[in-house]
């Protein structure tokens, strides 16, 4: 795995050691959300493999007990950094663990809001945040003071709601910050970092592109030559703007059209990158290929593979054919990474949460020993998609919805023929373009059409017609984990029926999916 130590040696960074709580990633949001850099590393980090020296240190919470046998430990050279520390509630039981072992069992656990009592007001971690409200999810609890340490904010059920050390800047809180149930808890935050670890304030997109591209310079060199896939989708759309401005023609990106994505979708990105982003973009027509290969194929999961397989195959060939003028060999893959997909990566807790493998890309480096560059890997998608404004790239593609790496292909259900994806392909269109026409695509999370492989009686023009049925999707979500179905008004939806079944030949029913995720999942395969 690639280090993550890039950004954190050039903006003053507070490090976030996190003990596997499910909120320790919106630590690092809302650092960054008051333009303090924020970086999380597991709590087994090794503090002298550190690159860089951050500004103050915050221990996440975490689901375990400080007193088990296989609870995880901080690596005690964290107190050496001589810097500003903050424990979060796993965090804070830590800091008492380690200094005279005062942690156990409450007699009950403690979930929800709490009125937090602020006993030094003095002291700057609480200022302006007396008698909040604060979010307490914790079962154990502090048996009396660790050594050298004094109370400085209580609640009702927690007499050492908030601990000091008596000369050092260390702190710990019961409660969580972090979570916007806890009213002032990013001014708290904001206190630690700003005013007791007098972290500079200058994590902005703008400061990012300049150091980025500086950093991506040095590290491919004068000569070197970079390649990437691009889908048309804001990361990879993002991702190779930043190499252009960076490294110019030297980054080559390649769009392969598998057959199944979104209608004029080739030609539609070709004009955006090449015309609009100035980027070095090669289109390649693979869609016999693609087809060929899916041919007889209904099985989702196969289909997935086969596209994956294919995409490596077809992407290699391609890259062999990239000369780069001065007969240097090409040495670097760009990769749209993010910071998500890098936290899941590093987590502590096992193999299982280990990182998610984009199959697409991943089959890559092991067959053309190439060196990975991930220019987005400390970003959220807000920030890449603030970043692609500040690149220039049209508000439209930015605020694009997702739509998945096998395309069209699985939403097409049974099996993928030319025919089929056309069908699919021209509902979709229709349905998309009256949805932004509505004004509702930036309110829907993903919408698209799938065809199923079923028949229907229908009449038109007094004949009888025996065609396919389309499936419209609609959701509204935040995070992609659970999900709802749009409630559409109804003259909207008899619109795009009447559109769909009048225009697209091959159709003769609309259905509109009425299913939540959980159970069902956002695409139909
Ligand atoms: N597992 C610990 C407890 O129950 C810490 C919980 C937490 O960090 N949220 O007290």
């Amino acid at each position: 795995m690639a280090k993550v130590e890039q950004v954190s040696g050039i903006f003053d960074t507070i490090l976030v050691l996190d003990f596997g709580s499910q909120y320790s990633h919106l630590i690092t949001r809302r650092l960054r959300e008051f333009n303090i850099y924020a970086e999380m590393l597991p709590c087994t980090q090794k503090i002298s493999e550190l690159s860089w020296k951050p500004k103050g240190v915050i221990l996440s919470g975490g689901p375990y007990s400080v007193y088990a046998e296989d609870a995880p430990h901080v690596d005690h050279a964290v107190f050496d950094l001589n810097v500003p520390i903050l424990g979060i509630c796993y965090g804070m039981q830590e800091l008492a663990w380690i200094n005279g072992k005062q942690v156990a069992r409450g007699e009950k656990r403690e979930y929800g809001p709490a009125t937090l009592n602020v006993l030094d007001k003095a002291d700057a971690l609480f200022n302006g945040v007396d008698h909040s409200i604060v979010w307490m999810s914790h079962g154990d609890k502090l048996n009396g003071l660790p050594t050298g340490f004094k109370t400085i904010a209580t609640s009702d059920n927690s007499p050492y709601c908030g601990i000091a050390h008596e000369s050092k800047p260390i702190y710990g809180i019961q409660f969580h910050p972090e979570v916007t149930h806890s009213t002032l808890g990013k001014t708290l935050l904001k206190n630690f970092a700003v005013d007791i670890c007098k972290t500079e304030q200058n994590w902005t997109m703008e400061n990012f592109i300049d150091t980025e591209i500086k950093r991506i310079r040095e590290l491919v060199g004068p000569t070197a030559e970079v390649i990437g896939a691009v889908s048309g989708g804001v990361d990879s759309t993002v991702a190779s703007k930043l190499m252009t401005e960076a490294i110019g023609d030297r980054f080559h990106a390649i769009l392969v059209d598998n057959g199944v994505l979104r209608l004029n979708e080739a030609e539609n990105v070709k004009k955006t990158l090449v015309e609009g982003l100035g980027i070095n973009l090669t289109v390649v027509d693979a869609a016999d290929e693609f087809l060929s290969n899916l041919k007889g194929v209904t099985d989702p999961e196969k289909k997935r593979k086969i596209i994956g397989n294919t995409f490596i195959h077809v992407f290699e060939r391609e890259a062999e054919k990239i000369k780069p003028k001065d007969g240097q060999e090409i040495q670097y893959l760009l990769q749209g990474t993010l910071y998500p997909d890098v936290i899941e990566s590093i987590s502590f807790k096992g193999p299982s949460q280990t990182i998610k493998t984009h199959h697409n890309v991943g089959g890559l480096l092991e067959n053309m020993k190439l060196k990975l560059i991930e220019p987005l890997r400390e970003l959220f998608k807000d920030e890449v998609r603030h970043l692609g404004e500040l690149l220039g790239i049209s508000h439209e593609l930015v605020w694009r919805h997702p739509f998945p790496g096998p395309g069209i292909a699985i939403r097409v259900l049974g099996e993928v023929t030319k025919k089929q994806v056309e069908i699919a392909r021209k509902a979709d269109y229709i349905y998309i373009e009256e949805i932004r026409k509505a004004g509702l695509y930036d309110k829907i999370a993903q919408a698209f059409a799938c065809l199923l492989p079923v028949k229907s009686v229908g009449v038109m023009g007094d004949q009888r017609t025996y065609e396919q049925v389309i499936a419209l999707r609609a959701i509204e979500t935040t995070d992609f984990m659970t999900a709802d179905w749009y409630p559409f008004e109804h003259a909207f939806l008899k619109k795009v029926a009447s559109r769909i079944v009048n225009e697209v030949d091959g159709v003769a029913r609309v259905t509109y999916d009425i299913t939540s995720k959980p159970p069902a999942t956002v695409e139909w395969e």
